[in-house]
């Protein structure tokens, strides 16, 4: 029998040595076939990837034809139809499902000559219990002291620069650093440790950043992933390639971390300079994410096939808005729900902020959180809509998750004892001993119709005659003066059921009890709706 698996760092020689094996044993006169997957984007996006296509290597003047590209349960049938004696050679053998390993050992058992190129982990495992022929291609670091053991990519991800451990630990880091020296003279903050978003994963001690909440929207996006059964298992299978875009990505900090969890990730923005960086960095961190610049507008139109998994994009739309009009921002939004197969994470600029308030000259009516919540709920799309509402783990506006399919669990809180609403956010400004600071912020949705919302607390003598102001999804509804001791405060308020609001509360006065850092108000005993 033979079986014999190629294995090495990426370029190292390994499809160079295959094509020597095929090259060879056709000059002698026998049948050869080269298959590759036709199940994983990144040989399907090739263009020579296809029945006849050459497949090359680092040395130009030596190629293959390819014979058929297919998926593992067609390679497996192909196998069992060879006769002994043929050559039947996996290049990038990664791409197929681990299972084709079982194929492998009966056709070489029959006397079919198997050659496998770069096999996956799990491959190996498999391969383990198996006889077979291993060929470990070696090359040396370029300092020519050590072996290589790692790659690291410049300009795209076709031929790394092979190093040794200590090699590529200065070379990666020097190429941060020439990275971030090049963020630091650029725009928006010329020669000033300043940018826009972090970097993901990466020490920016030292710099300012306007967008301090990526990791809390990550979070958001991550809480949703882990909730979405049809998300988690194309994560769990090797081929599955759970897809995601970040629309208006910026310098890339969600695709890569999308990437870093196991997802084919891209993202698209407008400037070249964050495109550029983001890109660099990918390559860095050898990741295979798809950076694309443009509008939003034109990706929308010129990729209408894509679709991905999920699907996020923070601030944009209200930019198309303002640049192309009102109804172009709504075609965008339909083109965003439509494409997500699974999740769609939607943050909004709203017209009530002073960068916004003058931009979107068209516009029929505010743009505002019950905006976004009716354009979700009326597209039809969504199954579930999750409201994280400003201020939840610091983030900066309200971040909207739809969901197409029932989340496999809801999200839990539970800071208050409430009848008839559920939180949907983390309160801000409660303790669990039932303190409530100057400003309690939290946000609900109705689970019936409520007509009433009642608050019982307990005023401590320190803030005896503080002024309660109570406001229901931004709107002031009542002022109240309360003296030391408990009190109730009831509103009329009416939410249809299944209605998102926001429960703020702010106090005029407040102290910080010995010992204590917090800046409390009043206890809270009860929140109740009816
Ligand atoms: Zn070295």
């Amino acid at each position: 029998m033979s079986l014999k698996v190629f294995t090495g760092l990426p370029a190292s020689g390994k499809t160079s040595t295959l094509i020597d094996e095929m090259i060879s044993r056709r000059e002698s006169g026998g049948r050869v076939l080269l298959v590759l997957s036709s199940e994983h984007e990144s040989l399907t996006k090739r263009p020579n990837v296809k029945a006849g296509g050459l497949m090359g290597c680092r040395d130009e003047n030596k190629s293959y034809p390819i014979d058929a590209v297919m998926n593992s349960s067609e390679a497996a049938s192909l196998l069992a139809a060879q006769e002994p004696g043929t050559m039947v050679v996996f290049d990038e053998a990664q791409y197929f499902k681990p299972d084709l390993v079982s194929s492998w050992r009966s056709a070489s058992e029959r006397a079919v000559d198997i050659l496998v190129g770069t096999p996956s982990e799990h491959q190996l495992q498999l391969l383990a219990n198996i006889s077979h022929e291993r060929v470990h291609i070696e090359v040396n670091c370029s300092c020519g002291r050590s072996p290589a053991s790692q790659v690291l990519y410049d300009k795209d991800l076709t031929y790394p620069l092979h190093l040794c451990a200590d090699c590529h630990a200065k070379q990666k880091s020097d190429a941060i650093a020439s990275l971030l020296a090049e963020v630091r003279r650029s725009e928006p903050f010329p020669n000033k440790l300043h940018t826009y978003q972090p970097f993901y994963d990466l020490d920016m001690e030292g710099w300012a950043l306007v967008r301090t909440d990526c990791p809390a929207r990550l979070n958001v996006i991550l809480d949703a992933v882990s909730r979405c059964d049809s998300v988690g298992e194309k994560l769990a299978d090797p081929l599955g390639q759970a897809s995601f875009i970040d629309l208006g990505c910026c310098s890339g900090f969600f695709s890569d971390a999308m990437a870093d969890h196991g997802f084919r990730s891209a993202g698209v923005d407008i400037s070249k300079d964050f495109i550029d960086w983001a890109s660099r960095l990918a390559n860095i961190k050898a990741q295979d994410v798809s950076y694309v610049q443009s509008d939003l507008m034109s990706y929308l139109t010129s990729s209408a096939e894509k679709r991905f998994d999920v699907i996020s994009t923070f601030a944009t739309v209200q930019w198309v808005m303002a640049q192309s009009g009102y109804e172009a921002g709504l075609a965008c939004f339909e083109a965003i729900f439509e494409r997500a197969n699974s999740i769609c994470v939607v943050e909004m600029g709203y017209t009530a902020e002073p960068i916004y308030r003058d931009k979107i000259t068209d516009r029929p009516t505010e743009i505002d959180r019950r905006w976004v919540l009716n354009l979700m709920e009326q597209s039809g799309h969504f199954d579930t809509i999750e409201l994280h509402p400003t201020g939840e783990n610091g983030i900066w506006r309200d971040i909207f998750v739809g969901f197409k399919e029932p989340p496999s669990s809801p999200r839990i809180f539970n800071d208050f004892p409430a009848t008839a609403a559920t939180q949907t956010s983390n309160a801000s400004g409660y303790y669990s001993d039932n303190w409530v600071g100057p400003e309690l912020d939290v946000g609900m949705q109705a689970d019936e119709d409520v007509s009433l919302v009642r608050l019982d607390g307990w005023c401590p003598d320190e803030c005896s005659g503080a002024t309660l102001t109570m406001c229901l999804s931004g709107q002031t509804l009542r002022e109240v003066k309360v003296q030391g001791g408990k009190f109730r405060i009831e509103l009329p308020y009416s939410v249809a059921k299944g209605g998102f609001f926001e429960f703020r509360v702010s106090a005029d006065k407040s102290f910080k009890p010995e010992g204590d850092a917090r800046e409390l108000s009043f206890i809270l005993l009860e929140l109740g709706f009816k």
